[in-house]
């Protein structure tokens, strides 16, 4: 399959004012050994995330580049890797398709790996990665983590459902390994 992870929320600790440098990046406990099983099963994982703290002007891309290094650093520390990282620097008020909820980078991601949306599956925390996965027809995990909760109380809308809902990153990785995603 081809595994589409949310970043903030889902791989590293939420931040309402952004991962503006290394140092503010906290791995999720559990989430690169969930990485690293994906991986060891054979799945392409890709991460899909909208950084708007770049489209803003509160980090460079160099800045980026160094929180990404850190992030596969510690997911490889733990046995796992990601194949490709697609990110959205897009400012909210000059937002193109690849802003989620906008679809376009799943659509780039099934594109690059070749893979049907049925054989995909996105896991976010907020209701725009689901936005996202529902647009591209792809499988929708939301995980407790980050704001998952607060997305989940929310309430989800009709057309973006069926969604399975995961602790973390670790127990959607179980679902995804029992085919228990609907
Ligand atoms: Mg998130």
């Amino acid at each position: 399959m081809l595994i589409l992870l949310d970043r903030d929320g889902v791989l590293n600790e939420d931040r309402p004012d952004f991962v503006k440098n290394p140092g503010e990046l906290i791995m999720i406990p559990g989430a690169a050994e969930a990485v690293a099983r994906l991986k060891s099963a054979g799945h392409h994982l890709a991460i899909v995330t909208n950084q708007s703290c770049i489209g803003r002007g509160i980090i460079s891309d160099e800045m980026l580049d160094q929180i990404h290094s850190k992030l596969l650093q510690a997911i490889r520390s733990a046995g796992g890797d990601i194949d490709h990282i697609y990110v959205a620097p897009d400012a909210p008020w000059e937002a193109s398709e690849n802003r989620k909820p906008g679809a376009g980078m799943i659509y780039q991601a099934l594109d690059r790996f070749r893979t049907l949306p049925e054989k995909a599956v996105m896991i976010g925390d907020a209701k725009r990665d689901l936005q996202a996965a529902a647009k591209a027809g792809v499988h929708r995990i939301l995980v407790q983590t980050g704001k998952g909760v607060k997305t989940q109380k929310e309430g989800l809308d009709q057309n973006l459902m069926p969604v399975s809902v995961a602790a973390n990153l670790a127990e959607a990785a179980d679902f995804i390994d029992q085919g228990r995603y609907t």
